[in-house]
């Protein structure tokens, strides 16, 4: 049976409905399987499939001891909440492919791994019968908060906060959290970035280990591998596509364009590969945070730089968590640990040349600015008619600008992360039109200039009452929780 283990510690050893439920070690690592030969599939077998189907398989390789319940996790994710029947349709687009990953209830791709997380959970804690209330603390960079509010909204025995920074996310992101009605959920402002957030969350799991009270402290973050493993499926959908619309043959290789900011959906890619789909490589593309772009050039990791906000807020991050489940297979648990010590009391860390070399073999770090971005955006709309949101554009320009370079043969899929009517005015600012600083006004106006309609799940956002309005300083967020974890308490203690 698959067990899971710290990317810290190779002793630390968890069921998988475990793993789930802790969400990250008590040691600081990130829960991964421990042999990668348990999770190979016949890929061609599995792209036979429809995308629920190819869910269903997925989630059992990872969480065989929930095998039973998966059919029903599945169909209780993913049926009726996304508005195309594929789940992630492929479109073309010139000689890319775009993987539209942004057509759930919250319009960012976040929706694909957090319609299901509540449902493992749920079920991972009746595995371990565990009777006490499960409090979810996550960071955001914008979208993460939103899509984990939805769905663990007014599931029972849990409740969630969710910190998000009060400067640098869209005015739509923040309404998506803050209008959010059910009693379970709450959205908290931090005067930081999202790291400052992550960190804070970290730093909490570790201060105030398991369970407080009754309560159980969890986490909807990538960092947990409950969110990380719905994320592989789209990667084996896309190739599907592909096979079916005779794009490509079966068995042919290839690559993938991850917009990427802490590191997880790309890390949900490389699965993929391990797994047995045919990827040749995978295109990490960052913003101007490009921390990541030298890392896989360099070996070198060193957030001791510049924070830039950027047009595209989700991958605003500076620290990629999700890059130490690389490392652990590529370096093991030892170096892994020796790496996030170095990195938390330096800020940096450099890693050996072979095991550089080894990342290189699959990873290649590319990156641009806010303005290619922008004109990726427009220049996409003028001769296709094809909107992307700012996320997505940062992958596009930077592979239009790689194979420019280095002209690659392997078909190409973008993964396309949010609706552009998320951003609407830095999509409306790169389509060289009028915009307000009032995004109600642009939401609007983003409709007319592109003859397109907003998602229904956005039109009436600006309408709604608002219900966490808390903003907090970063050294506050430890009591924060433990408030909350009092407040959850006595609702318990009075019924
Ligand atoms: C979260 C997010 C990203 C970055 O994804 P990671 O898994 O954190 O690398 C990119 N684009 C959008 C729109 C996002 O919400």
């Amino acid at each position: 049976m698959l067990t899971y283990i710290s990317t810290r510690d190779e002793n630390l050893k968890l069921t998988p409905a475990e793993a789930i439920i802790q969400g990250l070690a008590v040691n600081g690592g990130l829960f991964v399987p421990s042999n990668l030969e348990d999770i190979k599939v016949d890929y061609k077998n599995i792209i036979q499939k429809d995308y629920l189907d190819i869910a269903e398989e997925i989630f059992t390789k990872f969480f065989p001891d929930l095998a039973r319940e998966i059919p029903t996790i599945v169909k209780n994710s993913y049926t009726n909440k996304f508005s195309d029947e594929s789940i992630t349709p492929l479109i073309k687009l010139n000689n890319n492919y775009i993987l539209e990953l942004f057509l759930g209830p919250t319009c960012a791709f976040k929706d694909v791994a957090l319609s299901a997380l509540p449902n493992l959970m749920m079920a991972a804690i009746k595995k371990a019968n565990i009777r006490d209330h499960i409090l979810i603390l996550t960071a955001t960079s914008g979208d993460t908060g939103s899509a984990a509010m939805k769905g663990f909204s007014n599931v029972p025995n849990t409740s969630i906060i969710t910190f998000y920074p009060d400067d640098g996310i869209s005015d739509i992101q923040r309404l998506q959290m803050t209008t959010q009605e059910a009693t379970n959920v709450t959205a908290c402002a931090i005067k930081g970035n999202f790291d400052v957030a992550q960190s804070g969350v970290k730093e909490i799991f570790k201060s105030l280990k398991g369970l407080n009270n009754g309560v159980m402290l969890s986490s909807a973050n990538s960092i947990n591998i409950g969110r990380l493993v719905p994320q592989i499926v789209y990667y084996f959908s896309a190739y599907k596509q592909l096979v079916d619309n005779s794009e490509i043959k079966i068995g042919d290789e290839i690559t993938f364009t991850v917009p990427t900011g802490n590191f997880g959906n790309i890390m949900a890619g490389w699965f993929a590969m391990k797994m047995g789909l045919p990827i040749k490589k995978l295109y990490c593309a960052s913003n101007k945070n490009n921390v990541l772009t030298e890392f896989l050039k360099t070996g070198h990791y060193n957030k001791n730089r510049g924070f830039f906000k950027t047009t595209s807020p989700s991958m605003d991050i500076l620290v990629s968590s999700n890059l130490e489940r690389l490392l652990y297979y590529i370096c093991g648990s030892e170096n892994t640990a020796k790496y996030m010590n170095d990195l938390a009391n330096t800020g940096e860390y450099q890693i050996e040349k072979e095991e550089l070399e080894k990342i290189q073999e699959i990873f290649v770090g590319i990156y641009s600015n806010d303005n290619d971005g922008a004109s990726a955006i427009d220049n996409v709309f003028q001769a296709n008619s094809y909107l992307m949101d700012t996320h997505t554009a940062i992958a596009y320009a930077s592979y239009k600008n790689y194979q420019d370079d280095n002209n690659s043969c392997y078909k190409n899929v973008i993964l396309a992360t949010a609706s552009p009517y998320k951003f609407p005015y830095s999509v409306l600012e790169a389509l060289k039109q009028d915009y307000s600083l009032d995004d109600k006004q642009n939401l609007i106006e983003l409709q007319e200039v592109t003859n397109s309609a907003m998602p229904e799940q956005l039109s009436k956002i600006f309408e709604k009452k608002i219900y966490s309005k808390d903003v907090i300083h970063p050294e506050n967020m430890r009591k924060y929780v433990e408030d909350k974890i009092a407040e959850i308490c006595n609702n318990n203690v009075n019924k």
